[in-house]
C-alpha cells in the first residue's frame, strides 16, 4: 500500500497580522523542536493570511524552518484586470507549498461553485503547487441522512477533469460545515465513514492506485485532545485545523498525535 505521510495544515483564516504571523511560527517551530518532533510522521503546514505570507517565507528560508506554508485561496484567473485577486503564480512566487480552495466559508460567504473550485485547483496544480480541496455538508444534510452522496457530488465537481496523477498528488480535506468553529467535532466513525467514501469514489474515478495514493484530512474542531482518535482511522491521513492552529503549543500537540 502507498503509505501517506500525515499533513497537520493550520487555516488561520482572517487572523494575525504579518508581525504576529512571524511570532506564532517562531513559536512553532521552536516546541516542535524542543519536542523533538519527527516530520516524516507529520507533516506540519500553516496556512496564514496572504499578506503574512512573504515574512512567514523570509522567516521558514532564512532559519531553514521545515515547516511548509500555503495560501487561503488563490484566484482562477492568471493575472490582469481582476482588482483584488492574488494569482497561482504570484502564490508559487512566495514559496508557497498548498492552496486551500473550496473552503465552506468561500463556498459560503462568496458563492464559490464546484465549477469555481475546480478551476481553481487546476490554476493551483498548474503552477506547481498542491490544492487542499475542501468538502463537507452542512447541518440540514446531515441531518437528512445525504451527508455522503452530498460530499461525493462536491468531490465529483471540483475535481473533475484532473488527471490521476493530479489527484493522486493533491490533498482533500472532509470538512462537515456543522463542526468547523462550533466546537462540535465529529466523531472519529463520522468522519472514517466520509473519508472512506471519498477514498471510493477516486478509486471508482481514477483507479485504486491514486485513490490509495491521495491524503484526506478531517476539519472541524480538531483539537490536541481529539486529534489521536481520529487519526486513528484509516483513511483520515492528517487534519486541517481553524482555531487551535493559532495557539503554537496547541497546534504542535496536534502535530504530534503519534
Ligand atoms: C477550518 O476552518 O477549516 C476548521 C476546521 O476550523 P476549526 O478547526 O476552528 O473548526
Amino acid at each position: 500500500m502507498t503509505e501517506r505521510t500525515p499533513l497537520m495544515a493550520g487555516n488561520w483564516k482572517s487572523n494575525l497580522n504579518h508581525h504576529e504571523a512571524v511570532v506564532l511560527v517562531q513559536k512553532l517551530a521552536w516546541t516542535l523542536s524542543d519536542k523533538k518532533h519527527d516530520y516524516a510522521k507529520s507533516e506540519v503546514v500553516v496556512i496564514p493570511p496572504f499578506t503574512d505570507i512573504r515574512s512567514v517565507q523570509t522567516l521558514v528560508d532564512g532559519d531553514h524552518l521545515q515547516i511548509g506554508y500555503g495560501a487561503q485561496d488563490v484566484s482562477e484567473h492568471d493575472g490582469g484586470a481582476y482588482t483584488g485577486e492574488i494569482s497561482a503564480a504570484m502564490l508559487a512566487k512566495l514559496g508557497c507549498s498548498y492552496v486551500v480552495v473550496g473552503h465552506s466559508e468561500r463556498r459560503e460567504y462568496h458563492g464559490e461553485t464546484d465549477a469555481v473550485v475546480n478551476t481553481k485547483a487546476g490554476k493551483t496544480l498548474a503552477a506547481g503547487m498542491t490544492p487542499i480541496v475542501c468538502v463537507g455538508e452542512g447541518l440540514e444534510v446531515r441531518q437528512s441522512g445525504e451527508h455522503v452522496g452530498y460530499t461525493l457530488g462536491q468531490v465529483d465537481g471540483s475535481l473533475e477533469g484532473l488527471t490521476a496523477e493530479q489527484v493522486a498528488g493533491l490533498v482533500i480535506a472532509y470538512e462537515p460545515v456543522w463542526a468547523i468553529g462550533t466546537g462540535e467535532v465529529a466523531t472519529p466513525e463520522d468522519a472514517q465513514e466520509v473519508c472512506a467514501a471519498i477514498r471510493g469514489r477516486l478509486a471508482e474515478t481514477w483507479g485504486a492506485e491514486t485513490a490509495a495514493a491521495t491524503r484526506i484530512l478531517y476539519g472541524g474542531s480538531v483539537k490536541a485532545q481529539n486529534i489521536s482518535s481520529i487519526m486513528a482511522k484509516p483513511d483520515v491521513d492528517g487534519a486541517l485545523v481553524g482555531g487551535a492552529s493559532l495557539q503554537a503549543e496547541e497546534f504542535a500537540a496536534i502535530a504530534r498525535f503519534y
